[in-house]
């Protein structure tokens, strides 16, 4: 663990909603720099786990800038599709990040191994593995999670990505429905940031 407080950071991601929901997770007083503004792209994601993906993201944007960096690697388990699209999630979103598409696909993927499913309870959750790191070196790495059931049909306009169709545990609203302060109190992203808070 480092001896002194981190006083700025830079934030290992291109996409926009990510972006925003850890600005507003972090302390005030930490300075943060986006990916974008460097014009960096994303590296290839090679790792076969979260955790994997959150390092090779926090190195990479680290060497490139010579700042201090953190990233996650975040997505979306459906027990009934062995856990995909998992770290996939994003891929399932095409280049173009479409995802309309990808949530068409998890419904047809679902379909496919089910067709009675909507009268099931199909087990999911969000996974976010965050990482720090400096140069090479790692800082920490922490996964959150939140459990939950896939909605019969996507519902809601608000977040991103898979949002309109992930209900999470004891609640009856989509993510996509919920306001957002609502959503942070419960998601996956919040549970790995309480875990990360003390390297901060
Ligand atoms: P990556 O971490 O950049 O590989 O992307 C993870 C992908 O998982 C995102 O592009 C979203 O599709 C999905 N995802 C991760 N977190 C959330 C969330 O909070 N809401 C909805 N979708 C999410």
């Amino acid at each position: 663990m480092l001896k002194k407080k981190i006083k700025q950071l830079l934030i290992g991601t291109n996409n926009k909603g990510k972006l925003k929901e850890i600005r507003d997770l972090l302390p005030a007083n930490i300075k943060t720099f986006s990916a974008s503004k460097f014009d960096l792209k994303s590296p290839r994601e090679t790792g076969k786990t979260f955790k994997e993906n959150s390092l090779i993201k926090s190195r990479y944007f680290s060497n490139k800038t010579n700042l201090i960096c953190l990233a996650d690697d975040s997505g979306l388990e459906i027990d009934i599709l062995n856990k995909r699209p998992g770290i996939f999630s994003a891929r399932w979103a095409g280049k173009k990040l479409n995802f309309g598409k990808a949530i068409e696909k998890v419904y047809k993927e679902i379909d496919r191994k089910d067709k009675n499913w909507r009268n099931k309870k199909i087990k999911a959750r969000f996974i976010c593995a965050i990482s720090i790191s400096f140069l090479n070196k790692k800082i920490a790495c922490v996964v959150g999670k939140v459990e939950g059931q896939i909605s019969k049909k996507p519902k809601g306009k608000n977040g991103f990505g898979y949002d309109p169709i992930f209900i999470p545990k004891k609640k009856i609203k989509t993510f996509g429905e919920m306001k957002q302060s609502q959503k942070y109190k419960l998601d996956h992203r919040s549970d790995a940031f309480k875990k990360i808070k003390k390297f901060l």
